[in-house]
Formats: C-alpha cells, sequence, structure tokens
C-alpha cells in the first residue's frame, strides 16, 4: 500500500500532455490554452463615446456650475454632424460645435468630452448643454482596459466564458488548445444490471457507469465507449483489448482481494504493467493504476463513494494534466466545521459533507457503498490519518460541484 501523494505523484509522472490541436473557439470552454496569448489589439481600440449624446469641446459648455436639468440657460452650441457606431467618418469639431454622437462611436477630432443626450436640449441644429462637463467625460480611451501586448491568456489556463470572450475581441476564431483524451468505461461485476432492464434478485443497477460518465465529461474528456463485464476473466480480456485505444480506461469494481476480482490478473495476463495498487485512502484503498500498451488504466473499487474519492483525487488529475492543464488540483475553500472530527485509521479519509454558508458538517453515512450520502454532500474533507478536529475549527474543504 502506498500513501495517496506519492500515488498521485507516481500518476502524474507517468502521464504526459497530449499533443495541442487548434480548435474554433466556439468549442473551447473549459479546454485548456497550449500557448500563451497576448493581446494584439488594446481594449478599447480606439477612443469610443460610452454614451448616446453629443461630443463636445468641454471648455464651450463652461461656466463650470451644477444647474438643475430643468434650467435651459446653459451654452448653446451647433450640430456639426453625426457619429454612430460603425465606420469612422473622420469627423471634427472647432469651438462651438458638436457631433451627434452614439455609444461607441468613433470621437471625432477636436472632441474631449461627451455630454449624454439627457443633459442637452435640442432644438433643431442648436443644443442646449444644462450639466457641467469635464474633460473626458463619457469617452473610453483606448487602451484603458487592455494594452497591446499584455497577457491574456497563460499556458495551461482553463478557457472560461469571460477569457474565450475575451480571445474573441481580439479577432482570434482559432485557439490552440491541449489534446483530447478519449475514456472507456468499463464496469464489472456479475450483480450489476444495466438501467432500464429488469433485476433479478440479488441484482443491482450499474450506477457507476453513470456517475463515472458524468464525472469523466465534467474532466473534460471524451468518453467513447461504456461497456459492461461480468466476473470472468474472458470477457474482461476482451473488453480491456478493444478498449485499449483510448487514452484512458477506467474499470470500476474487480480490483479488490476476492477470488471474484480478475481485473488486476486478466490485465497482467495481457501484459499490462502495475503502477499502483492498493493506497492508503478512505474510501478507496484497492485503487489500481496501470499502463497497458499506451493506455492508462484506472481500477476503481466498485463501492460507488470509492469510485467517486479516487476518480476525484486520481484520475481527475491525470485527464487534466493530458488535457495540458496547469492546475491538477480541486478549488479549496476554508469552512468553518461544525463538528469534532477524529480519523483513526491509518489511512487518510474523505469525509463527504456539505458546505453551507461558511461551514462543513459531514452528511450521510460515512461507508463506502452508501449514495444517498454521497449525492446530498457537495464538498470532501481530507483528514489526515491520526489527525483529530475540532468543532469550530477553520478547514479547508475540496469542491467538486
Ligand atoms: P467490488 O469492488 O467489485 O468488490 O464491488 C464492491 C461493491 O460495489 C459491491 O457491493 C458491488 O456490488 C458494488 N459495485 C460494483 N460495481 C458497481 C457498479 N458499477 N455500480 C454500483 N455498484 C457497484
Ligand atoms: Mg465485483
Amino acid at each position: 500500500m502506498i500513501n495517496e501523494s506519492d500515488a498521485r505523484a507516481k500518476i502524474l509522472k507517468a502521464i504526459r500532455p497530449l499533443p495541442p490541436r487548434k480548435m474554433s473557439i466556439l468549442q473551447t470552454l473549459d479546454h485548456f490554452a497550449a500557448e500563451d496569448y497576448f493581446a494584439r489589439l488594446p481594449l478599447p481600440m480606439f477612443d469610443n463615446s460610452a454614451m448616446d449624446g453629443y461630443a463636445v469641446i468641454a471648455s464651450d459648455c463652461s461656466p463650470r456650475r451644477i444647474r438643475p436639468s430643468a434650467d435651459k440657460s446653459g451654452p448653446r452650441l451647433r450640430v456639426v454632424g453625426e457619429q454612430p457606431a460603425g465606420i469612422d467618418r473622420n469627423l471634427s469639431v472647432s469651438n462651438g460645435e458638436v457631433i451627434r454622437i452614439f455609444t461607441g462611436a468613433p470621437m471625432p477630432k477636436g472632441a474631449d468630452a461627451v455630454v449624454m443626450q439627457e443633459d442637452v436640449t435640442r432644438n433643431g441644429d442648436e443644443i442646449v448643454v444644462t450639466a457641467d462637463v469635464d474633460v473626458g467625460e463619457f469617452i473610453r480611451k483606448r487602451g484603458c482596459d487592455l494594452n497591446e501586448g499584455q497577457k491574456i491568456v497563460g499556458k495551461g489556463d482553463r478557457l472560461r466564458t469571460t477569457v474565450i470572450g475575451l480571445l474573441a475581441s481580439q479577432g482570434l476564431s482559432e485557439i490552440a488548445v491541449g489534446g483530447e483524451v478519449r475514456a472507456a468505461i468499463i464496469s464489472t461485476g456479475d450483480e450489476l444490471v444495466k438501467p432500464g432492464e429488469k433485476l433479478q434478485p440479488g441484482q443491482i443497477y450499474d450506477s457507476n457507469s453513470v456517475l463515472l460518465q458524468s464525472l469523466l465529461r465534467r474532466a473534460g474528456s471524451v468518453v467513447t465507449s461504456i461497456q459492461h463485464c461480468g466476473d470472468d476473466a474472458k470477457s474482461l480480456r476482451k473488453a480491456f483489448e478493444s478498449n485499449a485505444k483510448n487514452e484512458i480506461m477506467v474499470v470500476t469494481g474487480g480490483v479488490s482481494v476476492g477470488e471474484h476480482d480478475l481485473v488486476q490478473s486478466t490485465l497482467r495476463d495481457l501484459g499490462a504493467k502495475i503502477d499502483i495498487w492498493r493506497v492508503a485512502v478512505k474510501p478507496g484503498k484497492p485503487f489500481l493504476f496501470g499502463q497497458l500498451g499506451s493506455c492508462f488504466v484506472f481500477g476503481l473499487p466498485g463501492n460507488p463513494v470509492s469510485a467517486f474519492v479516487t476518480f476525484l483525487q486520481f484520475v481527475q488529475p491525470a485527464i487534466l494534466k493530458m488535457m495540458g492543464a496547469n492546475d491538477f488540483d480541486l478549488p479549496q475553500i476554508p469552512a468553518k466545521l461544525k463538528v469534532d472530527l477524529a480519523n483513526e485509521s491509518d489511512r487518510a479519509h474523505y469525509v463527504r459533507g456539505k458546505l453551507e454558508k461558511g461551514t462543513f458538517a459531514p452528511i450521510g453515512r460515512q461507508e463506502s457503498h452508501a449514495l444517498f450520502g454521497l449525492s446530498q454532500s457537495n464538498a470532501l474533507l481530507r483528514v489526515d490519518s491520526g489527525a483529530a478536529l475540532k468543532a469550530g475549527e477553520t478547514v479547508q474543504v475540496q469542491i467538486w460541484d
């Protein structure tokens, strides 16, 4: 049995990022940038109006004083043109002149402020300005948000919605992202029946395949096949062979020590290299990691909570590394522990719990088969072997939801 951090390190050492590819920007959500991106255009790209109104010379609008908007006694200025958002008409103003302007429209030459239309009374080709005007007012200056050459996305950063928007503002239609991780799911166990089919006494539904399918998709991989095998070497062998073309294979069940646990021996018979079997983690001890040809094989215990915990701790980081991410960890946030928690076992314990309004409390049965309890939880707390935590303490919890 190896400890958890050694197991993780061993897995991450074996895994290499896949070759990057170019992808339509529309497909890139939650992929990882395969290179650094720098602004090739400033934002805004040119000085433009932040309001619908009039581009003015601010000093024409003096004397500076706050006037009630009902007061129509302000300076009178002549409207000499109109600049909508769109192609720059290259307009300009001299003293006493203004240009009708709209939000996003390029500023005319000579103008140094925009008066919003609510602060103006218009009469034919003339306006009366009824508010104070400062130089620069309602002008969005070129480069005030983003300078040319500024880094906008780092290699390995996740392409979040807003980041994709920013890349689009640079005129990019294709982005270099990390490679695609194809994943096969193989569930094992004579007792398992596919949801939708009829159960015989003693049988249960194969919930892990569905759970893992969602976890794999959420982690960013593409699930290419979901297969079920009974506890017999022949069908396992066939399933392993036919799925070894994927980047990863996630097997559940059959990795423990019973006579019906044939995953490891069948993998070995096929010439697989088994790098890890049994990790000091609770739940999830029988976890297995190996390589069958170029395919990385993750053997997760059949108990649903064990499969879930080992997926998040070992499989997800591997997928993220293959996809070119620079951060493989689950997000952690501090929370106030609601109860005392001790871990007297020799393995680190991942307690399933509920993170709510800055507090964390265990929820449901803390047993590896307890899928309902797991479904009620939204965070994990890792309690070290031998640790005793007190209610009221601040702990770091991992969130996946
Ligand atoms: P195993 O790891 O094969 O010894 O299975 C441990 C426990 O998990 C047993 O109670 C199995 O019935 C259950 N189990 C195994 N595979 C699945 C699955 N795909 N979905 C739900 N439960 C499973
Ligand atoms: Mg089994």
